[in-house]
């Protein structure tokens, strides 16, 4: 299925105009194969064009690396690092080799946590990552946001302005209009567990993370609901 011309990848910001157009991304943070399965169907029926950042890998890489409306992109994690853990690698540069060999020649990244640093984006240079989408401002700091470049302009910074966990966390509303009209480059970024468990508030991914059951009869309005409006609002100006 094509994918509504509204939407880009993070690798094609060099090529489009970024004001027309609306960038998605995920973090998939170690989901399981059936949550991701969950989410790629939701991205397909929803025919959006998106960015991946992979933590691991999976049976489902095969799925995603034969959409052209995907990229993807890599998701270091370097929160073991910080806690003297050995994980994936015992330096960052260990952990970024680790993480660009689970797929085919990554050029976008963001670090688990946003993990950031000088060093790390020298290292990102290093090994041909061109898009880095570490910083997070926030829509509600009323930014407008652009890309720019990296004082090393082969890296090009990417910020985002809007994530599912934090949307739960300022309590934002819920109204997809409200992101959309903010000027400038606008990236969304989801993770497939919010989707999947449609969360409304971030205790419920707490109970989740505890018992790992999906609460039945779970009717408020969550992060599925809002995914699927915010897609129709863009499609509905295309
Ligand atoms: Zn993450």
């Amino acid at each position: 299925m094509k994918a509504s011309s509204k939407f880009s990848k993070i690798c094609d910001i060099g090529t489009v105009d970024y004001r027309d157009r609306i960038f998605f991304t995920f973090d998939m943070d170690w989901c399981s194969d059936e949550i991701l399965d969950y989410t790629l169907d939701i991205i397909d029926q929803c025919q959006i064009k998106c960015s991946v950042f992979v933590t691991n890998k999976t049976i489902l890489l095969d799925r995603m690396l034969n959409n052209d409306d995907i990229e993807l992109a890599i998701h270091p994690n370097f929160n073991f690092l910080l806690n003297g853990e050995k994980t994936n690698g015992s330096s960052v540069e260990e952990v970024i080799k680790y993480y660009i060999t689970i797929i085919p020649n990554p050029i976008s990244v963001r670090a688990h946590s946003l993990v950031q640093g000088s060093q790390i984006l020298d290292l990102y240079v290093k090994y041909g990552l061109i898009y880095d989408c570490n910083l997070f401002i926030p829509w509600s700091a009323n930014i407008e946001l652009k890309p720019f470049y990296h004082w090393n302009p082969k890296l090009i910074r990417v910020p985002y302005f809007w994530e599912d966990d934090i949307h739960l966390l300022y309590n934002w509303e819920w109204d997809p209009r409200k992101y959309l009209k903010q000027s400038g480059l606008k990236v969304f970024n989801f993770h497939p567990i919010h989707l999947y468990l449609n969360t409304a508030k971030m205790s419920e991914y707490d109970d989740y993370k505890r018992d790992k059951l999906i609460k039945e009869n779970q009717k408020a309005f969550g992060i599925r609901d809002f995914f699927l409006q915010l897609t129709e609002e863009i499609k509905k100006n295309d």
